[in-house]
């Protein structure tokens, strides 16, 4: 069984009931988080994790509203590992997560001084261990796998999604992306989709064209139905909703899915689970 919690499912506008971009997955004991939006530790602490018990945070790609609270993951989850020599934690991302890392360290650079000059049994800067990927095996550990794949977000590039296995179970993080090959193949099959989805029939009419301009490079709700429909997965679970999800139009984001997929739609507010199992 793998178990989905949707951390965050705001977007880059502040929400005072949506945590910034971040998903939960839990395989046979290791804790994976996808995305460091706003807010992402108060979120995991209300599901019982906290950052010194991660397994690997995944980055599916660079934009700030993913990576927002990066900073507080690595200090935090650093400062509250009390482990006599804690192992590096691996952060998993497209090109170009290396120099986020280093320079989100250097950010906290004075912090990290202070520490280390008043506590005794803290010596070294956070232990970090960083992979960067555009497709491929990325983790094999203890009955979990987890491949990744590149998605199309241009201009931001390179993207990547997630293909996380335990058991026979499969899920797959999509990340920010329009429909595109890299995605399908990674989802096909899997039991579960997680995708980010806007509401273009929304969102085009509205008056900022900076706004509009979003449109360009994420997937409709339809749109991320459809890909979910090809690739024959079990359940699309949709989260980063823009405009926020507002509570009771929930028939209306899973009727548009549903024009398109005819799986099981699964949405909601922040901290809605899934748990996934293998398909027969
Ligand atoms: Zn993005
Ligand atoms: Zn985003």
């Amino acid at each position: 069984m793998i178990e989905i919690t949707l951390l965050g499912t705001g977007s880059p506008i502040p929400d005072p009931n949506r945590a910034g971009p971040a998903t939960l997955v839990r395989a046979r004991g290791q804790v994976f988080l996808v995305d460091c939006g706003r807010g992402v530790l108060q979120r995991a602490t209300a599901v019982g994790v906290g950052a010194a018990g991660l397994s690997a945070v995944l980055l599916t790609h660079l934009h700030s509203d993913h990576i927002a609270d990066l900073g507080d993951v690595l200090i935090t989850g650093w400062v509250t590992n009390f482990a006599p020599d804690p192992a590096p934690l691996p952060v998993i991302g497209p090109p170009g997560t290396a120099d986020v890392v280093a320079a989100t360290l250097t950010a906290f650079g004075h912090d990290i001084g202070y520490r280390i000059a008043h506590h005794a049994d803290l010596n070294t800067p956070p232990p970090m261990e960083v992979h960067e990927y555009t497709h491929g095996a990325v983790w094999h550990r203890d009955g979990v796998t987890i491949r990744v794949a590149p998605t199309d977000h241009r201009p931001v590039a390179p993207t990547i999604g997630f293909r996380i296995e335990a058991d026979g179970a499969s899920v797959v993080l999509a990340g920010d992306t329009v429909p595109c090959a890299g995605l399908d193949e990674l989802a096909a099959g899997a039991g579960a989709l997680v995708h980010t989805v806007i509401r273009k029939d929304i969102v085009a009419h509205l008056p900022q064209q900076r706004i509009r301009d979003i449109c360009d490079y994420h997937s409709s709700v339809q749109e991320a139905a459809a890909t979910a429909q090809r690739a024959g997965v079990g359940s699309l679970v949709m989260t980063h909703y823009v405009p926020a999800l507002v509570p009771g139009q929930e028939e209306q984001w899973r009727a548009l899915a549903a024009t398109e997929f005819s799986g099981q739609v699964e949405l909601g507010d922040d901290l809605h689970r899934v748990a996934v199992t293998a398909r027969r």
